[in-house]
């Protein structure tokens, strides 16, 4: 405040000129690309805000516009409250006490937005609407309910589908995973938001673009540097919706969805559609060991930890691969944490040709026992829906949810070598574990929306080597003999599928 206050009023010799010259440097920075640094705009702001304050003049009102302009950019790009609630104010004081006008009333719709925006109340909005249908506004003549009324529904509906999170969704996070072939963008919120994607030009330069409507920005540098299929993403506010372009140097094919609890927008971009590479050429395989870290997985009824068994199984299955001249990609080498669709964006990245996922399966009912192998979609059961959920750490309905996502993927190619792939692997494994005398149950090849498969461009698997819930193949899976038995299946998979069998 001081520093604006300096600015505002620190020059007198020449007052006309003086605010000429912060009339046209304000409307300059409104346009300027990229947007000067936080301090300047908004020390611009305030300076107009208080010459316009002084004069009271024909002119004030359009610097309390601008001022509130300049105001909700840097709010926009900083993310800072007082920036959103002080371009709330300059809009309200543009509006005056009595809208009049189209361009006052859609000054005091922004202000109410805005307000609502940066209190995380919707209800402003909806106590705003219902002050003006009843004539209570300033002026008393509902003026501004044609602009208003287009809000009420919206407006209701957050406040509605909200009860413990109220307000606008924040972004709160934009993570690349680039690659040469494939790169993976994802994009987090705090909740879900309506999204739209689509292709643009802006001069030479191709991009996609993801536009969130209604969603604040936390804290987010306005441009990731990202190399290979993405050259760079840009993240700003632009007509009223951030906006998050992916700009692409060459060809790229892509891909969005979305996967719930969290809530994240996944851009997938490829050089190539999915399936183009020749069949069963394996000369690289991806090993997802699931879990990891402050993720136990399941745990069983005498303390074995799912991620240490996938771990152990994993170590036991790179060396066997690289003996056959196969190449490992690996998505976690110890005891870490990778998100789910980290997980797919780096093997995307690593141009493997199978994607094989190992877990152990989990069930409230002590004696459920058995191995499955699962391929990516849509459910089919509810045993198989209660598998995802809790791999992907969400709700049935969540993962139900993926199900129709993956509807709209066009998996067909990808699927078909998948589910061969998945029946190998079950016999194979079958086959290696009962080597060892031990008495194991076929649970059969089924089909569920895991998120860890979703977009991954090769024909990917996810394999329940085991219920760790079961005392008794708990400690089967305790045991290194059992857990090379595993390795052993799975290589001898990779091998058959190579070999075209
Ligand atoms: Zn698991």
């Amino acid at each position: 405040m001081g520093l604006a206050w300096l600015l505002g009023s620190g020059c007198s010799t020449k007052p006309e000129q003086k605010t000429e010259t912060e009339l046209s440097a304000g409307t300059a920075i409104l346009t300027a690309d990229p947007l000067p640094p936080r301090r300047e705009v908004v020390a611009h702001a305030h300076a107009l805000v208080a010459e316009a304050e002084r004069e009271s003049s024909a002119s004030s009102n359009e610097k309390r516009l601008v001022a509130a302009k300049l105001f909700e950019r840097a709010f926009r790009l900083y993310g800072e409250g007082e920036d959103g609630e002080a371009a709330a104010n300059s809009y309200l004081r543009a509006a005056g006490e009595n809208p009049s006008d189209d361009v006052s009333c859609d000054s005091r719709v922004r202000a109410v937005l805005l307000k609502a925006e940066v209190q995380r109340k919707p209800t402003l909005i909806v106590d705003e609407v219902d002050r003006i249908s009843k004539g209570h506004d300033a002026g008393g003549n509902g003026m501004c309910m044609k602009q208003f009324a287009p809000l009420v529904e919206k407006a209701k509906l957050l406040r509605d589908n909200t009860p413990s999170e109220v307000g606008l969704a924040h972004v709160t996070g934009v993570e690349a995973w680039p690659g040469a072939d494939a790169s993976r963008l994802v994009i987090a919120a705090s909740r879900a938001v309506p999204y739209s994607v689509r292709d643009g030009i802006d001069g030479e330069r191709k991009y996609v673009e993801i536009e969130i409507e209604g969603a604040t920005l936390d804290r987010i540098p306005p441009l990731l540097q990202v190399g290979g299929v993405v050259s760079h993403v840009t993240v700003g506010f632009e007509r009223g919706a951030l906006r998050i372009r992916a700009y692409l140097p060459g060809q790229g094919f892509r891909r969005a969805f979305h996967l719930p609890e969290p809530f994240r927008i996944v851009l997938d971009i490829a050089r190539q559609l999915p399936g183009k590479h020749a069949p069963r050429s394996v000369s690289r395989i991806a090993l997802d060991a699931g879990h990891g870290w402050s993720d136990p997985g399941a745990i069983g009824p005498s303390g074995v930890r799912e991620k240490d068994v996938t771990l152990d199984i994993v170590h036991r299955l790179a060396p066997i691969l690289a003996k056959s001249g196969i190449g490992v990609v690996l998505t976690r080498d110890g005891d870490e944490t990778v998100s789910l669709e980290e997980r797919t964006g780096r093997v995307n990245s690593s141009q493997a040709d199978l994607f094989v996922s190992i877990h152990c399966n989990a069930s409230e009912k002590a004696e459920s026992h058995g191995v499955e192998t699962y391929v990516l979609d849509r459910d089919r059961d509810v045993v198989a829906s209660r598998v995802a959920a809790r791999e992907n750490g969400a709700s049935v309905a969540a993962t139900r949810e993926v199900g129709t996502i993956l509807a709209n993927l066009k998996l067909d190619g990808e699927s078909k070598h998948a589910t061969h792939f998945a029946d190998l692997l079950q016999r194979s494994v079958l086959t290696s574990m009962r080597l060892g005398a031990v008495n194991v149950r076929d649970g059969g090849v089924k089909q569920a929306g895991f998120y860890v498969l979703v977009g991954a461009r090769m024909p990917s698997v996810l394999f329940e080597t085991s219920y760790i819930s079961n005392p008794e193949e708990e400690s089967r899976l305790a045991s290194p003999d059992f857990r090379q038995r595993i390795a052993d299946g799975i290589a001898n998979a990779i091998r058959a599928y190579k070999e075209g069998r």
